[in-house]
């Protein structure tokens, strides 16, 4: 992008030509407002930069003729000062410049030049929905935005953009309000915060040539971002366009950032299986739903045995390799859609869905010998189950359940570990001796 400074002192039009080239400007000198003009007419500029005379009477003229012709109106304009004089800041500013600078303040002008340039030398990643029945203005438009990074897919009617919108990833919705179809710009916006999936929260820019407030209020009120007016200025366009698409990206990233977060919050580190948070948090659902659907549901307390000598015996780094082959072990041992947790230190709940007393003992006994076959780095081991079960008869709530299983599993341990007990077994009138005749998985 191509910066004007004019200034004539020529000390200071290099030392302020390197900030400007720096980042990234292409600087074209003039030493007085006259020269500085005819650059202007004949060059399109991305920033101008005058300095600040104090021996000119005539030291706003530049920028009130900058403003005046509509080319320039809205090129950014800096001035250039020697003091950190506030009579003179204001006067600038009220004359039309975009900011003052005093010259002295090197790294303040490099910062506000960084700043700009960053802002305004914009490069933006995204995909953009453009509907747009005018196919002169869509042409110009995709120019602008390819220009700058973006992706644009462009359709003439609102219909087929929201077939797009369905089938394919956006970051910008900008649509024109007067279209050819049965959905005008007013329909496309509100089909969209209607939507039943994330596109509801796409931001939307909508253009048009209407310029009567009334109705900017009326697309606003409708869910619209926000709103340019057709014929547009080229940089007020990009840089409204760039900061929805920017905002977007960053509460995408916020979105992500909460859902890791989440996710490492609900996982246990060792064996990437539920924590205990998790199932406590989650575990309430299960059981309405099984109340819900009437149907049965286990719980399955496993705890290994003696797991202190295994610790004692071969180490702690052996001992937590032993619990991650043990919760390889459980997860695949069980249904998609079961859930398995580790709810202490070498304690795993299971929570097996749809599940009767039957199939759930079952499962526990195959777990249970299952462990007893693994033998992770030679190392023998066993777990004591206790389970109970969610039915018409035993109607509990999660914390109930996993109390029962918790008493079952101590039952386990009494009667000489390696077992699996089943809470109230002879209420349930079920032998925990008894061969599972089912398979579960
Ligand atoms: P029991 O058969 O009665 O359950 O005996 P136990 O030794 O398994 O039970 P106890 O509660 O006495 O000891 C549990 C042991 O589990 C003690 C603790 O050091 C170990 N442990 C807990 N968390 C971890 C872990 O993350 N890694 C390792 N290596 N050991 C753990
Ligand atoms: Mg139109
Ligand atoms: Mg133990
Ligand atoms: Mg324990």
């Amino acid at each position: 992008m191509k910066a004007l400074l004019v200034e004539n002192s020529k000390l200071f039009q290099g030392l302020i030509s390197q900030v400007l080239t720096e980042s990234g400007f292409d600087v074209t000198c003039a030493d007085d407002p006259v020269t500085g003009m005819d650059c202007l007419s004949s060059d399109d500029y991305g920033l101008i930069a005058v300095s600040y005379d104090v021996d000119d009477a005539e030291n706003f003229d530049l920028i009130k003729k900058i403003r005046s012709e509509e080319n320039l109106r809205n090129v950014p304009a800096l001035l250039l000062t020697d003091t950190d004089d506030v009579a003179v800041r204001k006067t600038g500013l009220e004359n039309g410049y975009t900011d003052v600078i005093c010259k002295q303040h090197i790294d303040a002008l490099q910062q506000y030049v960084k700043d700009f340039s960053e802002h305004v030398l914009i490069r933006c990643k995204g995909q953009v929905l453009y509907i747009e029945d005018d196919f002169y203005a869509a042409d110009l438009v995709r120019l602008y935005l390819n220009d700058i990074g973006l992706v644009v897919d462009h359709f003439s009617n609102a219909e087929e953009g929201l077939v797009a919108l369905d089938e394919k990833e956006y970051d910008l919705v900008i649509s024109d309000v007067v279209l050819p179809g049965k959905l005008s710009g007013f329909g496309v916006i509100t089909h969209v915060r209607h939507m039943d999936n994330e596109n509801a929260n796409i931001p939307i820019l909508a253009v048009s040539a209407f310029s009567d407030s009334a109705r900017k209020v009326e697309l606003l009120r409708h869910g619209a971002n926000d709103f340019v007016e057709k014929p547009f200025q080229v940089v007020e366009f990009i840089v409204r366009v760039t900061n929805l698409i920017k905002n977007k990206q960053l509460i995408d990233q916020v979105k992500r950032n909460q859902s890791q977060l989440y996710k490492l919050a609900m996982t246990d580190q060792l064996t990437g299986l539920y924590n205990r948070y998790s199932m406590l948090d989650l575990a309430p659902k299960w059981i309405s739903d099984a109340y819900r659907h009437e149907s049965n549901l286990c719980l399955l307390m496993i705890d290994m045995d003696n797991f202190k000598k295994i610790n004692d015996c071969y180490g702690h780094a052996a001992g937590d390799n032993v619990l991650k082959e043990f919760g390889h072990v459980l997860s695949d041992a069980v249904r998609d859609g079961d859930i398995v947790a580790r709810f202490g230190g070498e304690e795993f709940v299971v929570l097996l869905k749809h599940c009767d007393i039957e199939d759930g003992l079952a499962k526990a006994e195959q777990i249970r010998k299952l462990i007893v076959e693994l033998k992770p780095m030679n190392i023998p081991i066993s777990v004591s189950v206790g389970m109970a079960s969610l039915s018409r008869e035993n109607e509990q709530t999660f914390e109930g359940l996993l109390k029962q299983a918790d008493d079952a599993m101590y039952e386990a341990k009494n009667k000489g570990r390696n077992k699996v007990v089943l809470f109230g077994a002879e209420t349930n009138n079920a032998k925990l001796s008894a061969t599972p005749a089912r398979q579960t998985k």
